[in-house]
């Protein structure tokens, strides 16, 4: 696929470098891979690592070059609508391009340590619920949790706002799962 990306070695192994410059909001690339379920015996593997999860019991196993994205706990891009990786902040050529997993992940079981090496590192890479009020907030409001995630999420916030008239709509899942 031609996308604006180089895959180099970096501290953590390999990692994905922006090619070009982007701009905040600008398409990235489409993470693409085959499907997987939940209850599928490569989340017992190490390939696992490689699964993006894209509905409660759904996933894909990542292709290159999108499969090279690190995680960052200060990250530079996001997922949008699912499958895409777009800039949250303008990325110069040669920056490395990273987003949180956990913005994708409701896993009840898988974490990762994270050696990110952000300020802001949180040590451990876990499920989005798990993350600090602040960052799930600033991250919703950004548009990059997956939808599964971000609907639910939104329903308890409306719970917690019983008495404000103003109502969202929860955004439809893209997967079942
Ligand atoms: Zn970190």
């Amino acid at each position: 696929m031609g996308w604006d990306v180089v895959v180099r070695a970096c501290e953590l192994g390999r990692g994905l470098f922006a090619a070009r410059p982007f701009a905040t909001g600008e398409l990235i690339l489409k993470f693409t891979g085959p499907h997987y379920e939940r209850g599928d015996p490569i989340h017992q593997t190490d390939t696992g690592a490689n699964l993006l999860q894209t509905g409660w019991r759904s996933y894909i196993l990542l292709d290159p070059p999108g499969v090279f994205a690190n995680h960052s706990c200060r990250p530079n891009a996001g997922v949008v609508h699912n499958r895409l990786l777009a800039a949250i902040e303008p990325i110069a050529p040669g920056q490395e391009i990273c987003f949180d997993y956990s913005t994708t992940m409701a896993e009840n079981f898988w974490t990762m340590p994270c050696r990110c090496g952000s300020p802001a590192c949180r040590g451990v890479v876990t499920d989005f619920r798990l993350l600090p009020a602040e960052v799930r907030d600033r991250y919703l409001r950004l548009g990059i949790v997956q939808g599964f995630i971000a609907g639910h999420a939104r329903v308890g916030l409306r719970a917690n706002l019983a008495q404000d008239g103003s109502c969202d709509t929860v955004p439809g899942r893209h997967e079942g799962g």
